[in-house]
């Protein structure tokens, strides 16, 4: 007999005859029946014992896997037999997990992109094979150094230090032709993953577009100078039969747009091909704003109540023209989608927190679900109501380059039928003193 089991039995006897012993003289004493009193003592005990026991088997069956006993009950028999399967199942588990560890270390090094996983300094903890490959850090040798000492280049040196939101674009620390996009993934607790990949070829089609697009838009320019010069006389020339009055006019409008167009298609592919940072020239924003009024205002037709609020006399530090464009451009929408008798202010604010830059209208506001895409080239509210407003689609993508040039962002806040809001944020560095 199983040890465990002999001593249980020991046990219960031992019980039974110190119950029975105790039942026993109780009865002689009290009732002079001994046999009864005994009797009693072992029943009692037994039906102890009998509880405990299922009690007891109900607890296991719980603790373990209730299919594993025969009949769904507990029983000591089985138990070592039981407990050489549990090892058994253990045994089995544990290679299940050896495969899965193999399997994702092989997949680890032959991810296509580079992997590092860094602790909360920042520190490498571990990096794959293609880490080597892209960044040049060494698996063992590179082993909790920070991240910034391997990877130097300025724009990932900011982008990791405020956080790194979003994905950043640098070039290779090992190969300078070559273009890197890294993101930031949470990972374990007070761990994150750094992907990086090759967009080099992404980077290169990218620039073929928009060096078409540029050349295209420069060689439009011509053509349509010349159309609009010879369309301005056709006009102005009293001679010129009237019937063709409606149809130059016409032409003069296409042409008109069509140089926006051109225009503003230069613009953003300068701004987007520019390598050169925005320079800290201190702007008189009073000047920027109130000559954005005044175009508001040739445009509004005098329909409008436009005016510039300017709450801080310190100064924005950028480029004038680029934040003369932003200030334009939002201008010009609101007029374009607010309908007579709302109103347009163009505000300034700076303190020791950054700088505000912002437009609001009274207009027909813009719905939700547009917010996010508004800034994208050619995107337009069209339909829904929406009135047909001439215009290239450009002038929010342009926005948008000209504050990521000025590390700065554009928040939209729009209620349809109440108004628009477009704040364009500066950072603390992008404010001069009084
Ligand atoms: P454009 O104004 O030339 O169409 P934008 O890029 O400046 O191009 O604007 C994109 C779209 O965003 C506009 O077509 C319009 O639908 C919407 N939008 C921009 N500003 C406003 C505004 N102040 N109020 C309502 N809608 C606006």
């Amino acid at each position: 007999m199983d040890a465990l089991v002999r001593r249980l039995v020991i046990r219960i006897v031992l019980r039974a005859c110190g119950a029975a012993a105790v039942l026993a003289a109780a009865g002689w004493l009290l009732a002079d029946m001994p046999i009864a009193g005994a009797l009693a003592g072992l029943v009692l005990v037994l039906v102890w014992e009998l509880s405990v026991q299922v009690r007891a088997a109900g607890e296991l069956s719980q603790l373990f896997d209730p299919d594993a006993w025969p009949g769904g009950a507990f029983s000591f028999a089985e138990l070592p037999q039981q407990l050489s399967d549990l090892e058994t199942r253990t045994e089995e588990a544990e290679q299940r997990l050896r495969k899965v560890l193999k399997a994702l270390r092989s997949t680890a090094r032959s991810f296509p992109d580079a992997a590092l996983v860094l602790n909360d300094q920042g520190e490498v903890v571990v990096s794959n094979r293609q880490a080597r490959r892209l960044l040049g850090v060494r698996k063992r040798l590179d082993k909790g150094r920070p991240a910034l000492k391997l990877i130097r280049d300025p724009e990932f040196r900011n982008w990791l230090q405020r956080g790194g939101k979003d994905l950043v674009r640098f070039k290779s620390p090992e190969k300078p032709d070559s273009w890197l996009e890294a993101q930031r993934v949470p990972y374990a607790e007070k761990q994150f993953l750094l992907l990086v990949r090759d967009i080099t070829t992404a980077v290169l089609a990218d620039k073929t577009r928009s060096d078409f697009v540029a050349n295209a838009s420069h060689e439009l320019q011509t053509p349509l100078t010349v159309l609009t010069g010879y369309l301005e006389s056709m006009s102005e020339d009293e001679e010129f039969p009237e019937r063709w009055s409606d149809p130059v006019q016409h032409m003069a409008s296409q042409c008109d747009r069509m140089t926006r167009l051109v225009r503003d298609l230069l613009e953003l592919s300068r701004l987007e091909t520019s390598e050169t940072p925005p320079g800290f020239a201190p702007l008189n924003m009073m000047e920027v704003l109130g000559d954005a009024v005044q175009v508001a205002m040739a445009r509004s037709s005098g329909q409008l109540d436009i005016r510039a609020e300017i709450k801080s006399q310190r100064p924005l530090l950028g480029d004038e023209a680029e934040i003369r464009s932003v200030a334009t451009n939002l201008a010009i929408n609101s007029v374009a989608f607010t309908p007579p008798g709302g109103e347009v202010v163009l505000r300034w604010q700076a303190n020791g927190a950054g700088g505000r830059l912002s437009a609001t209208d009274t207009g027909i506001g813009i719905r939700a679900e547009h917010l996010s895409r508004l800034t994208e080239r050619f995107y337009r509210v069209r339909g829904e109501g929406s009135p047909v407003v001439p215009g290239t689609g450009l002038g929010l993508a342009i926005v948008k380059h000209v504050l990521t040039r000025h590390e700065g962002n554009l928040e939209i806040d729009s209620k349809p039928g109440k108004g628009s809001t477009f704040t364009c944020h500066f950072p603390t560095k992008r404010i001069g003193d009084e």
